[in-house]
């Protein structure tokens, strides 16, 4: 199936057969049909059938046979693949292909000499930064101070970027525009009037330093829909980062903490207005389980089979804001917002959580918002957590495809519910000097309720 020549990549990880950890049915449910290869942003790209989900499923399957040897080809292909998902929306044989590439992904990320030149960099991120709150508290402050003393526009102006490592040229390129200071959310919040649920707010790891102010707005909304909010202290990564690069062992604490944090609460719900986010830890149990076939050491295996019922419980109750909000049923709100706007489907809701319309439904409800439809809406915008830094080229290429359908269609402003590809999207459109709002839905629907108008770019 591979067409570049091989170099055979060196193994060095735990023994047993590629594939240990997936039951093997799985790979026998695709027919070959190729229905799913016209939905695959990757294949879309490069026209390659090793590059689509068909020809992903054969070369897992093969690897797993020993029919096909590892290389660095074959691991371009699959590394490659950005985890959206979108293969299984269009799967008319109900392939669960998430379940496919992220364990395989683990077992090799497992297998495969760490800590080599970018992959080693994107590790350290996913293990040592993100989980860490002060660290990243810390960097972040320091990319902060370097904008609003215009040190970042004279690197950009200079082009001192290119004297950076790629990983830390993506970085850089990926930062949001930072506001100064948003302060941190009280631990309860009260509701406004009748009592309706009690919910807990995820406020994850980057979200919480980058995004306060959507968990801010998330609040806000919850409150005005008669909900008490619990933001329990000691919150960290809920492990999507690292997990869906691959990097089980440093994904298994943060999993394992989040379990622990609100499986100790009286909730109706724990909330999360980050899709891909929300999308993992309703995947806990199958990722635990699947973690059971991998992790050799008895204490962690012991860890791991505690956690598992509490697991299900916690996915049981989490919900994307959005889900939440049209099950409880919203209060009509009231600001009007002459805008016309489009929705951007992130793959971890549309494609993983098979959200769509809800977060339509919270847009379409205030009065003067015009919501129209955008080609390829559910093409990945190349953001893909931790893709944008490992794959830039690729991730710039459908940065600029969507940048491409969103102006096409006029917008002033943009909604999509996933921290990674508001930064994506919103920096492409930048790039293009095109002024649009770039927000998740539920800030317009906190400003709606609030009669506040929408901070539109000049
Ligand atoms: S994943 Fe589904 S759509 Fe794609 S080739 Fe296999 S069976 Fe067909
Ligand atoms: S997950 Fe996305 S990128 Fe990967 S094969 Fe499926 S559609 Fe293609």
């Amino acid at each position: 199936m591979t067409t570049e020549s091989p170099v055979q990549t060196e193994v060095v990880g735990p023994s047993g057969p590629l594939g240990q950890s997936i039951p093997y049915e799985r790979f026998l449910d695709c027919v070959h049909c190729g229905l799913c290869t016209a939905a695959c942003p990757t294949y879309l790209v490069r026209g390659d059938e090793n590059d689509s989900p068909r020809g992903r499923i054969y070369l897992m399957r093969a690897l797993v046979d020993g029919r096909l040897s590892l290389d660095d080809s074959v691991l371009r292909h699959l590394d490659l693949c950005l985890d959206c998902r979108a293969c299984e929306t269009a799967c008319p044989s109900g392939v669960g292909y998430g379940r496919l590439i992220e364990p395989f992904r683990v077992e090799l990320r497992e297998r495969l000499a760490a800590g080599r030149g970018a992959r080693g960099l994107e590790r350290w991120l996913v293990e040592r930064l993100f989980p860490n709150r002060m660290l990243l508290r810390g960097a972040l402050g320091l990319a902060r101070l370097a904008q609003v003393t215009g040190l970042d526009w004279l690197i950009g102006t200079l082009r001192l970027d290119r004297m950076m490592p790629s990983v830390l040229r993506a970085m850089r390129a990926q930062l949001p525009r930072f506001r100064f200071f948003t302060p941190r959310l009280r631990e309860r919040i009260e509701p406004e009037g009748e009592h309706r649920a009690t919910v807990a707010l995820l406020t994850g790891c980057v979200a919480d330093v980058v995004f306060r102010t959507t968990h801010h707005a998330t609040v806000r909304v919850l409150a005005r829909n008669g909900c008490r909010v619990l933001v329990p202290r000691g919150q960290s990564c809920c492990g999507a980062l690292a997990y869906h690069a691959g990097f089980l062992t440093a994904s298994l604490p943060a999993m394992l903490q989040t379990v622990e944090l609100f499986s100790g609460l009286e909730i109706d719900a724990l909330v999360v207005n980050v899709a891909g986010c929300g999308s993992t830890i309703k995947d806990y149990p199958h990722i635990l389980q699947e973690a059971l076939a991998l992790v050799e050491e008895p204490e962690q295996r012991n860890a791991i089979e505690r956690a598992l019922p509490r697991a299900e419980a916690v996915a049981a109750r989490t919900r994307d804001i959005s889900e939440f909000l049209i099950e409880l049923g919203p209060q009509p709100p009231r600001g009007r917002m002459e805008l016309r706007a489009v929705y951007h489907d992130a793959c971890h809701l549309a494609h993983a959580q098979g959200i769509r319309s809800e977060p339509r439904r919270l847009l379409q409800m205030i009065p003067g918002l015009e919501l129209v439809p955008i080609e390829e809406s559910e093409v990945c915008c190349g953001a893909a957590g931790t893709y944008a830094l490992s794959e830039p080229e690729m991730s710039e290429e459908l940065a600029q495809r969507k940048a491409e359908r969103i102006m096409g269609t006029g917008a002033h402003a943009v909604f999509t519910a996933n921290a990674g590809c508001l930064i994506q999207i919103g920096r492409a459109l930048r790039q293009r000097h095109y002024h649009a709002w770039v927000a998740h839905p539920i800030e317009a629907l906190d400003l709606s309720y609030r009669e506040l108008p929408p901070p539109l770019p000049q």
